[in-house]
């Protein structure tokens, strides 16, 4: 489990400003999560606004200690990972979440209400924060594919 931070903390500051670097070096990537770049904070940083399937965009943004606060409207859909290389799976996911954090630096609350893609992006963000992949929402090998690229979400 990754710990909370304090977001205007200099240091999540810089990580925060890591993560974004990292995500916008990784073009079919369109989140990460703090632990994908070894650090063990409640940080994530998402821009769905790359996905062609994505409805709601909030745009390009790092939060910090994002907790699920509403999740409705279950399907499955297609997710890979930048930590799985070459693997994909149909993950069930809320198609409409709300989730609650802070922006690193001013420390401000934010609240995000995101759907589609960008909700699916947000909880495969939300699950590296407790350890989890994708892999571990599927029920076996069978349920697997390969894909060509590395997309996260
Ligand atoms: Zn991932």
């Amino acid at each position: 489990m990754a710990e909370p931070v304090d977001p205007t903390a200099p240091e999540v500051v810089a990580a925060a400003a890591d993560l974004l670097a990292t995500l916008r070096n990784e073009p079919a990537t369109a989140g990460l999560a703090a632990p994908q770049i070894g650090l063990s904070w409640r940080l994530i940083a998402f821009d769905a606004g790359r996905h062609p399937k994505a409805r709601s965009r909030a745009g390009e943004l790092v939060v910090a200690n994002p907790r699920l606060a509403g999740a409705a409207h279950w399907n499955e859909g297609r997710e890979g990972c930048a930590s799985v290389a070459g693997l994909s799976a149909d993950v069930p996911r809320a198609t409409r979440i709300t989730v609650h954090g802070h922006l690193p630096g001013t420390g401000e609350a934010v609240t995000i209400e995101a759907d589609a893609f960008e909700a699916r992006c947000i909880q495969h963000q939300l699950d590296h924060l407790d350890g989890l992949l994708f892999l571990d929402r599927v029920p076996g090998v069978l349920s697997l594919h390969t894909s060509l690229h590395s997309c996260d979400a």
